[in-house]
């Protein structure tokens, strides 16, 4: 398997694909679709789903993807969502053309399909509310018992399903059910619901027009086959569905009938995926919207910095397979570390700043020092940065005394500060509290770009000038739960328990060079030494700049980090 972003790896479904092509199956046609239902906004879980049918549109000849939302439950769906899903498919770099469809817009033909069912009697209009539906229904072990109104004729069906649609009956008060088999062993098969009256909703795309609204499972594979669908690609809860989907299209006259192939779902780690969480999440105000930096969502990963290619590998990278799993955080991570590390400019940033006075640089003087973009590749260009008489470093880089190991600053050490000079540590100095407030240093003005002579300094740390510096917001980022599976949850417990308190840590007195202060929102960065970082979309009203941690330097950066820290 390749993981590489333009060459798409093959899968089982790719390989049902190339069998139907060689078979001369739908005439040679590729043609898929993505049918979100517009009740949230898109996560990394659809991402896959958008990757897979859009990806195979783009790699068959010919190959057509449809854009569909499947919008059949009007109480829980609106506008917003529609524009943001469109939104989100686009800015992963797919297109749809000019397939872009609404169940809704099939509400007549699919009405016109459950009379021609009527008709044939093979759909019934059923008196019994949801709780008798259920008691009638069976379980796994027994089957079901059929409906007293299961025998009702033809006329009086056509009659009442009228009526329903005219609205004449409350929300419950009769349901429109296929007439298959009470005693199935698949319980999808045992009389299910085609209609139910839902009166009182605004519909985004039918406004008032409908009061009676069709199940998903009748609307779907009548969606797909009259789009001319090849292949249904969906997620494997929809397995038990199959025999539905397949009964509905041979029991209506409609010259298509799509393949359903069924794949299993993404679950990530240390996340929780199902729209009705994230919508709680949002709701109860755990995040600060659906677009907030620690979400799954597209458009939280958006914000955070993600880029689409980097979503798009991912999904290449998980595969697409039948077997249930759960993807480490680390693996979407690697990703976009990946693709930063190729292509982001590298800047300096402190983020919690201790000042440093060198005693024997003039006052007033500054120099312009040419610092390389990126190590590796000269064709991202250089830049220049300020050096002065005062600067910043971080904290964390020095300490009064440390052994060897350490390389960074130490109390009558030497280090070189990334760009520029070596300097060394004369004297430190204290507030009242003991604390480290302040480093009186000297420079060595003969180590711009060489080593000192007959001394080897091996440590380099980074740093901004404290005058042309510009104070920032840094927001750290990290998992959204603490626990890898927020999903499974203690007894007497809510998903939300296992919320990370510390998910986000916000430092508010960083210094980055000035060419940081010019950035665009949503540009992303490699700070040398501390990790990716992107500017976040910008607050007109915002003080200061605000940058969001994409991610942090590799793991083996983590480990030497560490190392030194002992
Ligand atoms: P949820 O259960 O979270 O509400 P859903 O499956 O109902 O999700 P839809 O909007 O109906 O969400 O999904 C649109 C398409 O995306 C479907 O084909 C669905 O199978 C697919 N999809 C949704 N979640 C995932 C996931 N975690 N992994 C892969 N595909 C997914
Ligand atoms: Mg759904």
């Amino acid at each position: 398997m390749t993981t590489s972003e333009n060459k798409t790896p093959t899968n089982f479904i790719r390989q049902i694909i190339d069998a139907d092509l060689e078979a001369g199956k739908n005439a040679g046609r590729v043609h898929t679709r993505f049918p979100p239902e517009p009740n949230g906004y898109l996560h990394i879980g659809h991402a896959k789903s958008i990757v897979l049918n859009f990806g195979i549109a783009q790699d068959y000849p010919g190959g057509q993807c449809n854009l569909r939302f499947d919008d059949t439950n009007p109480h829980k769906e609106n506008i917003e969502f529609v524009e943001s899903i469109q939104q989100d498919v686009r800015w992963l770099g797919f297109d749809w053309e000019d397939r872009l469809f609404y169940s809704s817009d099939y509400f007549q033909q699919l009405y016109d399909f459950a009379v021609e069912l009527i008709k044939a009697d093979k759909a019934y209009v059923c008196d019994l509310n949801a709780e008798q539906m259920r008691d009638y229904r069976g379980t796994l072990k027994e089957p079901g018992r059929p409906s007293p109104y299961r025998d009702r004729s033809v006329e009086e069906n056509l009659e009442l399903f009228a009526r329903m649609k005219a609205g004449e009956f409350a929300d419950g008060e009769r349901v429109l059910r296929a007439k298959i088999d009470m005693a199935s062993p698949n319980m999808n098969m045992r009389d299910p619901t085609l209609y139910r009256i839902r009166h009182g909703v605004v519909h985004h795309q039918t406004g008032e027009d409908w009061c009676l609204y069709p199940m998903y499972d009748f609307t779907h594979p009548i969606s797909d086959a009259l789009e001319g669908v090849t292949h249904s690609l969906c997620t494997l809860e929809f397995e038990d569905h199959r025999p539905l989907y397949d009964w509905v299209l041979n029991n209506i006259t409609i010259p298509c009938h799509p393949q359903q192939i069924e794949f299993s779902r993404l679950n990530l780690e240390f996340t929780v995926m199902s729209k009705r969480k994230l919508t709680q999440l949002v709701a109860e105000g755990h995040v600060e919207g659906w677009d907030d930096p620690r979400m799954p969502s597209i458009a939280g990963l958006r914000r955070r910095g993600y880029t689409a290619a980097s979503i798009r590998d991912f999904c290449h990278r998980i595969g697409v397979t039948k077997s249930d799993n759960k993807v480490e955080m680390g693996v979407l991570e690697n990703c976009i570390r990946e693709d930063l590390d190729k292509n982001a400019p590298r800047r300096l940033a402190v983020m919690h700043p201790l000042k440093l006075v060198l005693e024997n640089y003039p006052e007033g003087k500054s120099e312009e020092l040419e610092a390389a973009n990126h190590p590796k590749d000269e064709s991202m260009g250089s830049r220049t940065i300020r050096f002065t008489r005062e600067i910043y470093i971080d904290q964390a880089d020095f300490r009064e005394s440390a052994n060897k190991k350490y390389k960074r600053l130490v109390s009558g050490g030497e280090v070189r500060l990334r760009n520029a000079y070596v300097i060394k540590c004369e004297e430190v100095i204290k507030n009242n509290q003991g604390e480290i407030v302040e480093l009186r240093c000297s420079y060595d003005p003969e180590t711009l770009g060489k080593n000192p002579e007959g001394r080897k300094v091996r440590g380099v740390v980074h740093w901004v000038s404290a005058e042309y510096g510009v104070k920032a917001e840094v927001r750290l980022y990290d998992r959204l739960f603490s626990k890898a599976n927020p999903d499974q949850v203690e007894e007497g417990g809510v998903f939300t328990d296992s919320l990370n308190p510390d998910s986000l840590r916000t430092l508010t007195d960083c210094y980055i060079e000035p060419a940081l202060a010019k950035a665009a929102p949503g540009e992303r960065f490699q700070f040398e030494r501390e990790g990716y970082f992107c500017l976040d979309r910008q607050d007109a009203s915002a003080e200061r700049p605000v940058f969001n941690r994409i991610v942090t330097l590799r793991d083996s950066w983590a480990k030497i980090e560490q190392q030194g820290k002992t």
